[in-house]
C-alpha cells in the first residue's frame, strides 16, 4: 500500500470501528434487561461489555442510565438502541429533552457536532444577559463623580451617549447598499459590525468571541453585504446557523 491508502483504509476501518461500537452500545440495555450477559459466563453487563466491546464500566452506566431516561421519548430512544447517534451526543441533550422537543433534539443531534450540541444545550438552558460588573476606570468615574456633584444627571448623560451612538450605527445601517464585488465582507461593513456587536459572538447568551461574519441572508442569492443582515458568530453558533437554514430548506422542499 502507498502512504495514500494505508492512511485511507486506516481511516476507513476507524469510522466503521466506532460505528460497530455505537451499535454495541446501543444493545447493552436490553441484554442487561434479559440478563442474556449470564449465557456468556459474565457475572454482570460490565464485564460483558468489557469482554466483548473492551467498553469502560462509566460508558455502560452512561447507557443504561440514557435508556431509561429516553423510556418515554420514542425517538431519543430508538437513535440509542440502534446506535444511529454516539452515547456521548445523546448525553448531553438528555437534560433539555422532552417528549415535545425530541425530533427537533434528534435531528440537531444527528446534524451538528459535538461542540455545536454543547454550545445548543447552554442556549436553551441559560436565557437572558449574564450579570455584569461595570469595569469604569479611575479617570472616568472621578469624572463622572464630579459632574454628579455639581448636581448634573450623569444617568442622563450616559443614557445620551448610549442613544448618539445607536442612532449613528442605524444611520450607517440605513445607506443603500451596492451588489458586492466579492465573497468577503468590506473593512468598512466590519467596522460597522463591530461597532454594533463588539468583539464577542451576536448570540445574546454567548461569551465566545466572534470568528465569522454570518450572512443571515443567503449570500448567494443577496448578492449583498447588507449589515442589516450580518451577524458576527462564533464557531459553533456559525454551524447551527447552517444547520438551521438547512432544515428551513428541507421543510420547504419535502
Ligand atoms: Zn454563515
Ligand atoms: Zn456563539
Amino acid at each position: 500500500m502507498n502512504d495514500k491508502e494505508l492512511l485511507e483504509t486506516a481511516c476507513l476501518y476507524g469510522r466503521n470501528a466506532l460505528l460497530w461500537r455505537q451499535k454495541f452500545i446501543g444493545l447493552l440495555p436490553e441484554i442487561h434487561k434479559r440478563k442474556l450477559y449470564e449465557k456468556k459466563n459474565c457475572s454482570s453487563i460490565f464485564e460483558f461489555a468489557a469482554k466483548f466491546g473492551g467498553l469502560s464500566n462509566d460508558q455502560v452506566r452512561l447507557a443504561l442510565n440514557l435508556e431509561e431516561k429516553f423510556e418515554s421519548m420514542p425517538r431519543l430512544h430508538e437513535a440509542l438502541v440502534n446506535g444511529d447517534v454516539s452515547i456521548n451526543k445523546l448525553a448531553r441533550v438528555v437534560s433539555i429533552a422532552t417528549k415535545e422537543n425530541e425530533a427537533e433534539l434528534l435531528n440537531v443531534v444527528s446534524n451538528l457536532s459535538n461542540r455545536a450540541v454543547e454550545t445548543l444545550v447552554r442556549d436553551e438552558k441559560f436565557t437572558g444577559l449574564h450579570v455584569q460588573t461595570l469595569t469604569l476606570n479611575e479617570e472616568v468615574k472621578n469624572r463622572l463623580i464630579e459632574l454628579q456633584f455639581k448636581g448634573i444627571d450623569i444617568n442622563e448623560l450616559i443614557s445620551a451617549a448610549l442613544n448618539k451612538r445607536e442612532e449613528e450605527i442605524a444611520e450607517e445601517k440605513a445607506m443603500p447598499v451596492e451588489l458586492a464585488k466579492s465573497r468577503p465582507v468590506p473593512a468598512k461593513t466590519k467596522k460597522l459590525n463591530k461597532k454594533e456587536f463588539g468583539t464577542k459572538c451576536s448570540i445574546p447568551t454567548c461569551k465566545k468571541p466572534s470568528e465569522v461574519i454570518h450572512h443571515t441572508q443567503t449570500f448567494a442569492l443577496s448578492q449583498k453585504h447588507d449589515p442589516n443582515y450580518l451577524a458576527p458568530l462564533c464557531k459553533e453558533h456559525h454551524e447551527i446557523a447552517h444547520s438551521i437554514n438547512l432544515r428551513v430548506r428541507e421543510k420547504r422542499f419535502f
